[in-house]
């Protein structure tokens, strides 16, 4: 038993042998705390404590293995049991709301080529309880998060069933409480994992990773599009739409002289028809090693510009944990730890 997190209070009765019922209620509340030592639980009978000790039962799998901040973020460094690394990010804006990005994977398959933890390839899925661990580990810095985006390393539609057994424990009463409507999923459009999200119908916010409307610019960029063209993406969208009756948000990663010409903006407007969408625009954030270039702020005024006169709902996003490359599509660790 690697870990007690995403355990029932039932799972936990059977697996800890516990006598009474309220204790397992008590060890959830003593995990959402961020304990990781049986001594700390100290409602806990002390001959509880001292068996489940003596049994070497461990409750938490990973750690913190570094923290780095700047104004509106705070990255952490996960190592996972098999010293595998991790990042997720705690983002705060203006207003005081604190998001949680998290990880769905070590890596990632899909090969983005704006995006550096496309170039680390797939390494493996996360369990569930990896994916809950990382809100913990931000929970323990400020337990106001009240907001959670899988936008962290990895393809959250790739490891569906991890994913949606983090989002009913984030979502559970007894643990975080977490409204749906307050978690997003982003994908870069993995068109029969936003289906399967939409026959479930929970109530969880979608974003989709766009960064072009036209198909050879897409394909160029996106190897998910050869698979998936954007006239199968805006079909799952549409009907993802007519089920959970949401506001999709298009993520738009600004490459400079690529997606912000006027024949892109056509494109834009053209694919957001029918849909309800608002386009989140993203000035691509410098990577060592990727070929691409950020915008200047007169490239990004025309296309907005251009975006404007075609009445496309936009936001320009200001890039936040620019300076901890926890921005957006700036996730990466060098896979495992050098062991010391
Ligand atoms: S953008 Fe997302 S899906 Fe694409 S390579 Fe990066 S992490 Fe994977």
């Amino acid at each position: 038993m690697p870990s007690l997190y995403v355990k029932s209070e039932e799972e936990l009765m059977k697996e800890l042998k516990l006598e009474k019922p309220f204790q397992a209620k008590q060890i959830i509340s003593w995990l959402m705390k961020g304990v990781s030592s049986w001594d700390e639980m100290s409602n806990l009978p002390l001959s509880l404590r001292n068996r489940l000790k003596d049994e070497n039962i461990q409750i938490i799998s990973s750690r913190i293995a570094e923290r780095h901040d700047d104004r509106s973020a705070v990255k952490l460094l996960i190592e996972l049991e098999d010293k595998c690394l991790i990042e997720c990010v705690m983002l705060s804006d203006g207003e005081g709301r604190k998001t949680a990005c998290i990880s769905s994977q070590v890596g990632c398959a899909m090969g983005c080529a704006f995006c550096k933890t496309g170039t680390m390839g797939l390494v493996r899925n996360l369990k569930d309880y990896e994916i809950v661990e990382q809100m913990i580990h931000l929970h323990t810095l400020d337990p106001h998060i009240g907001h959670i985006v899988f936008m962290g390393m990895g393809e959250p539609l790739h490891n569906f069933a991890s994913l949606m057994s983090a989002i009913t424990y984030f979502h559970n009463p007894a643990t975080f409480n977490i409204s749906y409507r307050k978690m997003t999923v982003s994908t870069c459009g993995l068109v029969p994992g936003i289906r399967q999200l939409a026959e479930l119908n929970l109530g969880v916010r979608l974003a989709v990773s766009l960064v072009s409307a036209e198909d050879g610019t897409r394909s160029r960029i996106m190897k998910v599009n050869r698979r998936y063209p954007l006239s199968e993406l805006k079909k799952a969208l549409i009907s993802f739409q007519h089920t959970c009756d949401k506001r999709i948000t298009l993520e738009y990663c600004l490459l400079s002289g690529v997606n912000t010409t006027r024949d892109s903006a056509k494109a834009l407007f053209n694919f957001t028809q029918g849909l309800s969408v608002n386009v989140n625009l993203i000035p691509w954030n410098r990577i060592d090693g990727l070929e691409w270039d950020t915008p200047s702020r007169d490239e990004i005024r025309a296309f907005t510009r251009m975006l404007d006169t075609y009445h496309i709902s936009y936001t320009l996003r200001l890039p936040k944990g620019r300076g901890i490359s926890g921005a957006c599509g700036q996730l990466a660790t060098s896979t495992r730890r050098n062991e010391d």
